[in-house]
C-alpha cells in the first residue's frame, strides 16, 4: 500500500476513500483517526503510531512499540539473508569466472 499524500486527506484529516483501492468483498481495519483501510491489525498499529502518536492511547502506543520491534527484528533477518545472498551470488561469479576464464 502506497502512503497517502496531503492531498488525499481533507481538511479534518480524514482519508478519501478514492485514494486507496479496497475489493468490494473485504472488510478492510479501519483507522479509528483517520479512516485509513489498513489490511492487518499490526499494520493498524504501525500506521497509528507513525502517523497518530500523539494522539493515540497508551494501549495503542504500546501496541505500535510491540509491531515496531517486530518489524524490525524482521528486516534485520532480512538484511542478513540479503547479504548472504550478495556473497554467494559474488563468489559464485568469481568462481565460474576462475573456471572459464583459463
Ligand atoms: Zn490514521
Amino acid at each position: 500500500m502506497t502512503r497517502q499524500t496531503a492531498e488525499n486527506r481533507s481538511e479534518a484529516g480524514e482519508v478519501e476513500e478514492s485514494a486507496f483501492d479496497v475489493p468490494a468483498d473485504s472488510e478492510p481495519i479501519v483507522c479509528p483517526y483517520c479512516s485509513m483501510p489498513l489490511s492487518t491489525e499490526r499494520q493498524r498499529s504501525l500506521h497509528i503510531g507513525l502517523d497518530h502518536y500523539h494522539e493515540s492511547t497508551d494501549r495503542e502506543q504500546e501496541a505500535f512499540r510491540e509491531a515496531y520491534a517486530e518489524e524490525e527484528k524482521e528486516l534485520s533477518r532480512f538484511r542478513i539473508v540479503a547479504l548472504g545472498g550478495l556473497v554467494a551470488l559474488y563468489f559464485g561469479f568469481l568462481l565460474v569466472y576462475a573456471l572459464l576464464a583459463v
